[in-house]
């Protein structure tokens, strides 16, 4: 587990950004994991996940504040959270600057369908190349027709680990584009799902909001959350 907070990027959401615009103007293959504890656990549990994690030419931001507290518990310097959902609009914005072409993969019929809607209303200058929704059969195909399309950033909102194992499967066929996937957000950026108030996002205190809108997250919640805390204690005394 180690060795995945050594590879968190470590400097902040400003610095970060930069980065992903240099890399869209001058066409540099970005595949970004939003890490929350959830990640690193399914990290440690599943080998190809875990490859996926330590491979080179994956970048790993600091999602979940149980990733940015546990990596300062084990002396990693991590500024700040960078979320799945402040990435997509920072994607966006930047795609609307530039004209970029953008592909969506993920979310229910309904959900998808909305999210093009407003994203035609509210970034006009975005070329949407290609969306599907995230119950489709084979998923392949999808990013198989993708490859012709050539576009420049890529958001799969299928959840973890499915939308990171799906994009690392098909990634070296690109030749350049940001590949992210952000869990949620289609939910959410659709009008579907309300993000949790400011307040909450303030506090850090995202996750509680979602577990009260959605009680059945619970389980989720202490299998991923409340087990990695203990794991991360007993790694910060093995230290
Ligand atoms: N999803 C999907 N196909 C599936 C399973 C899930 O497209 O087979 C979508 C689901 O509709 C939701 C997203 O994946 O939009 C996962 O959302 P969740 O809130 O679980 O992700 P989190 O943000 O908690 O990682």
């Amino acid at each position: 587990m180690l060795k995945y907070f050594e590879k968190l990027y470590k400097k902040g959401a400003t610095s970060f950004y930069e980065i992903v615009n240099y890399n869209l103007k001058i066409e540099q293959k970005m595949f970004i994991v939003t890490a929350n504890p959830e990640t690193f656990t399914e990290g440690s549990n599943n080998k190809d996940f875990d490859k996926l994690l330590l491979d080179n030419n994956t970048i790993l931001i600091p999602d979940g504040i149980g990733i940015v507290k546990a990596a300062n518990m084990l002396k990693f310097d991590v500024l700040e959270r960078i979320t799945g959902i402040d990435l997509a609009i920072k994607l966006l914005d930047l795609a609307e600057e530039n004209h970029y072409k953008l592909a969506l993969l993920g979310a229910k019929p309904e959900i998808i369908e909305a999210l093009t809607k407003v994203l035609k209303e509210k970034y006009p200058h975005i070329n949407i190349v290609k969306t599907e929704n995230g119950y489709i059969e084979n998923k392949d195909v999808f990013f198989e027709d993708l490859v012709r399309l050539e576009p420049d950033i890529c958001l799969v909102a299928l959840g973890i680990p499915n939308q990171e194992l799906l994009i690392y499967k098909h990634l070296d066929k690109f030749k350049k584009g940001v590949f992210v996937g952000v869990g949620g957000s289609f939910d959410v950026l659709s009008g579907s799902k309300k993000r949790a108030p400011k307040i909450f996002q303030k506090l850090n205190l995202e996750w509680l909001y979602r577990i009260v809108k959605e009680p059945k997250r619970l389980k989720r919640f202490y299998n991923n959350n409340v087990k990695f805390i203990f794991k991360i204690k007993k790694l910060q005394k093995s230290l």
